[in-house]
């Protein structure tokens, strides 16, 4: 981690669970995923022979942060890696894949899209010399942090979240200046293709990235409903990545969403998420309620899509009925005794006016199948 996401960041310097194990090895839990893919896939050989490669995860990071509201110990990062594809068609399709998805999930106008170029190596060489003079003639206005990292890393200090380094932030020279003309290029075609898509966004010139691998392409997409924990996903280009961690030389892009951000701003949207079946199972009378695990099961395995909830217990018809319709669900499926002597179950729709009807247990995905 130290050596993808770079010595002299927030993540690595302070905020890395590391620790030693009871036989004294040194262990860190991981802050962020992009770096096990890349593991992963040098490991496997799947970006031997020029090979491409689309690849997602989700899990649980962890990161010693100062918890508040959208910012945790432990939160749940989903992400995709693209390896392979030089761009910039790629990272647009990853960007119209993000849209797409704020779009089903009605957040769209609440989150816009910041993009960035902060080009290739030589050109940020160049770039932070420029940066240093500035910085040096203003180092009596910089925090401890930033001094710190004048000489490890200057770059970082443009990336600081001090509300009292934004001025000096904001006159700094900007990077986007200093990129050659191939990355430029790249930039430009980027911003035609997202055009072309209607996906909006801004440049942001300060936008830099708190990780080390990152080249070209950074994105993040923001939401002002959360604080200061604006960024719901962030991403870019690491064409150089790969190799540094072993692998071919192989240009990538990728990006992370916060699962708990996104979480927290549909919450702040009023937009609730309700949990809903598709069928209700309820058996009255004895003899159905015996058969009633069984009976579900069979239907699972007819109709594998179908989401069924089963009561449990004993319980009347009106009673079980208002069951059914607080479940959401669009069927009631009922076993009495006579169902269960010819092996039916009676179906009543409960959202619609069709009437209800008995039809054999082993046929009943005819019906089912296209609720
Ligand atoms: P921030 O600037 O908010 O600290 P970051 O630049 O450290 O974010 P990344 O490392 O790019 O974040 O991680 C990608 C996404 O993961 C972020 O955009 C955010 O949605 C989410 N995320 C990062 N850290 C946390 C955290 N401590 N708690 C919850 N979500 C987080
Ligand atoms: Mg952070």
């Amino acid at each position: 981690f130290a050596r993808s996401i770079g010595e002299v960041t927030d993540i690595v310097e302070k905020e890395m669970y590391t620790f030693l194990d009871r036989n004294d090895e040194s262990i860190t839990v991981r802050p962020e995923g992009t770096a096990g893919v890349v593991r992963a896939c040098v490991e496997h050989a799947l970006l031997r022979n020029q090979q491409q490669q689309r690849v997602w995860y989700m899990g649980p990071m962890c990161r010693y942060e100062r918890p508040q509201k959208g910012r945790f110990r432990q939160f749940t990062q989903l992400g995709v890696e693209a390896f392979n594809l030089p761009g910039p068609d790629i990272d647009v399709e990853l960007l119209a894949m993000c849209a797409r998805l704020w779009k089903m999930l009605r957040v769209d106008h609440l989150i816009t899209l910041q993009i960035n170029s902060i080009g290739d190596l030589q050109s940020r060489n160049n770039y932070k010399q420029d940066l240093l003079v500035y910085l040096n003639k203003h180092v009596n206005h910089l925090d401890e942090d930033s001094k710190r990292r004048l000489h490890s890393n200057p770059l970082r200090i443009l990336d600081s979240k001090n509300p009292d380094m934004q001025t000096l932030i904001a006159n700094a020279p900007i990077l986007l200046d200093y990129i050659d003309d191939e990355a430029k290029q790249h930039f430009a075609q980027l911003q035609v293709e997202l055009t072309e898509l209607g996906i909006d966004f801004t440049i942001n010139p300060r936008l830099v990235r708190g990780l080390d691998y990152y080249n070209r392409t950074v994105f993040e997409w923001v939401t002002d409903k959360l604080g200061s924990q604006s960024a719901v996903c962030a991403g870019g280009r690491y064409d150089t990545l790969v190799e540094t961690l072993g692998g071919p030389s192989v240009p990538a892009v990728g990006f992370a969403m916060g699962l708990e951000r996104i979480l927290l701003l549909l919450e702040a949207a009023n937009l609730e998420f309700t949990n809903t079946v598709d069928g209700f199972l309820m058996c009255i009378g004895e003899e159905a309620e015996r058969a009633r695990l069984l009976a579900a099961e069979r239907i699972r395995n007819l109709v594998p899509n179908f989401s069924l909830l089963t009561s449990m217990g004993s319980g009347n018809f009106s009673n079980l009925f208002k069951k059914a319709d607080k479940s959401g669900a669009k069927v009631a499926l009922i076993i009495g005794a006579d169902e269960v002597a010819n092996d039916t179950v009676s179906i009543k729709f409960l959202r619609s006016d069709r009437p209800q009807q008995t039809i054999a247990l082993e046929e009943i995905h005819t019906i089912l199948g296209d609720i």
